[in-house]
């Protein structure tokens, strides 16, 4: 068995090796590649993609699985070695329903219609994506056919994100939450908009990269097995559990941008730097699921660097940084600025309170397009209604409504969006969790320390990577399954405070 168990293991670090190099590739379109290696790159990650699929569906891994059922059996759950080979074998079981035939038409069309999005969206004409989204529909349906038995049609697209997650179970989590904040957001919108002039004057890009340096290398992101550097859309990358990678963009009339995107990068860094080391080249060296991954992105960026406590430490030094710009700024002018709540048409720009009530639209139009009773020729105005509704807005046009996000125009349509609210809804649940655990923590965090929080972290969260489901964690750490209660707590607490609702 220790033989089996070795061959396993040396399968699955040539993939992973695959991986890697694939995503080192990738880190590189997105970072320092001239645009002359766009076509051959493309290739490249291909090739690359297509090995790693091959020798992972290896028959020979599938055999080595069975032979392993009877040792993995005898063993406990949570034992390293039944982790590697349960989760090994889940994932096995998925990549070998979908032929491999049906991999590449996926990507191809991915590509295609990716190209068509980036030209139709700045010119907001819709129509001529339409047959793209209509097929990306088509072919939606068609990946969760691969898994018959299903619920809904959108549970097979949602496992791939979170594994054992349902739409019903979102829906309901939805639902719920939905009907406690558009109240919320409501009598906020019934007041002034808070004013956050003192953050959109001028800050040099160098100091601000700086400044956002000494932030995560406090929360303990460690240089020493990472780095940040510069892109257009900023996101987390790993080779290796002593290479994870961030990345930021700046404005110089923006002082959140690039601050609050290294504090979200980070969040996602400081998961995968905290895994077990043993899981190195393994299926278990990676964050669990997206929702978990957003929750850490969102409990550093939000929990700790949007709180007034956060600030009470590091206001003083980003005056030293920027004396001229916020010498004459209050600690709670700028708190109240890094925390504006506004309607807004922008996902990506929107704040802590409505950012959810963008996603879950979004949840709801996939499962209504994949149900069929929403034809993608009616999305625009569905979307319009939508957030007339929700929002109490509606986009001029298209651009800055249903085009507005890249998921749909390249990956599939259906379990793209839900991690972004759950991991929200996590975030509270996991820090309420922390600071039961270690009351101290916000006084720490008041003083600049982040070592009992991150610790805690690593020990109930990171170091596990994948042994468990989201579920399974959920469970573990909070003592319950996903709930609502703590992220509405948080909310009311703090909004509540700052808009005297
Ligand atoms: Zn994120």
């Amino acid at each position: 068995m220790e033989a089996k168990l070795q061959e396993l293991r040396s399968r699955l670090a040539e993939v992973d090796d695959l991986q890697s190099a694939a995503g080192l590739m990738y880190w590189d379109q997105a970072t320092y590649m001239p645009p002359g290696g766009t076509e051959a790159r493309a290739r490249q990650l291909a090739t690359l993609d297509r090995l790693a699929h091959e020798k992972f569906t290896n028959p020979a891994v599938g055999k080595l699985l069975e032979e392993l059922r009877p040792y993995e059996e005898r063993l406990p759950y949570g034992s390293d070695e039944a982790s590697l080979i349960r989760v090994t074998r889940r994932l096995y079981e998925k990549a070998v329903k979908i032929p491999s035939s049906f991999v590449s038409l996926l990507a191809r069309h991915g590509s295609v219609s990716y190209e068509v999005w980036t030209k139709v969206r700045p010119a907001n004409n819709f129509a001529a994506v339409q047959p793209y989204l209509e097929k990306t529909v088509d072919l939606s349906r068609q990946l969760a056919e691969f898994f018959p038995g299903y619920e809904h049609v959108a549970d097979p697209l949602i496992d791939f994100a979170d594994y054992g997650l349902k739409a019903s179970t979102v829906r309901g989590l939805f639902s719920e939450l939905r009907a406690q904040l558009v109240p919320i957001v409501a009598a906020i919108a019934d007041q002034p908009v808070a004013d956050d002039s003192c953050l959109r004057t001028y800050f040099s890009e160098q100091k601000q990269l700086a400044f956002g340096r000494e932030v995560i290398r406090s929360f303990g992101f460690d240089f020493e097995r990472g780095r940040q550097d510069k892109t257009h859309h900023p996101f987390m990358t790993k080779f290796s559990l002593g290479d994870v990678r961030i990345t930021t963009r700046v404005k110089e009339d923006n002082l959140s941008e690039s601050l609050f995107s290294t504090m979200h990068e980070a969040g996602h860094a400081l998961y995968e730097q905290g895994i077990c080391r043993d899981y190195e080249n393994t299926p278990l060296a990676g964050g669990t699921s997206a929702s978990v991954h957003e929750s850490q992105s969102r409990l550093w960026e939000n929990l700790v660097g949007r709180s007034r406590s956060f600030w009470q430490y590091f206001y003083p030094r980003l005056r030293d940084v920027f004396p001229e710009q916020l010498g004459s700024v209050p600690l709670e002018t700028f708190y109240r600025a890094i925390n504006k709540v506004q309607r807004s048409l922008i996902r990506t720009d929107a704040d802590e309170v409505t950012y959810n009530l963008h996603v879950m639209l979004r949840f709801d139009f996939e499962l209504q397009l994949l149900e069929g009773r929403l034809a993608v020729r009616d999305l625009p105005e569905a979307w319009r209604e939508r957030y007339k509704a929700d929002l109490g807005i509606a986009p001029p046009d298209d651009r800055d409504g249903v085009l507005q996000d890249v998921h749909w125009y390249h990956g599939t349509v259906g379990g793209a969006f839900q991690g972004y609210t759950l991991g929200n809804i996590l975030n509270a649940q996991f820090f309420e969790a922390a600071t039961k655990a270690h009351p101290e923590i916000p006084a720490e965090i008041a003083t600049g320390k982040f070592g009992t929080l991150h610790n805690w972290l690593k020990e109930q969260i990171y170091i596990h990577g994948s042994k468990y489901t989201t579920a399974e964690l959920v469970q573990r750490v909070t003592g319950g399954p996903i709930r609502i209660g703590p992220y509405v707590r948080y909310l009311r607490e703090k909004y509540g405070e700052l808009y005297r609702l």
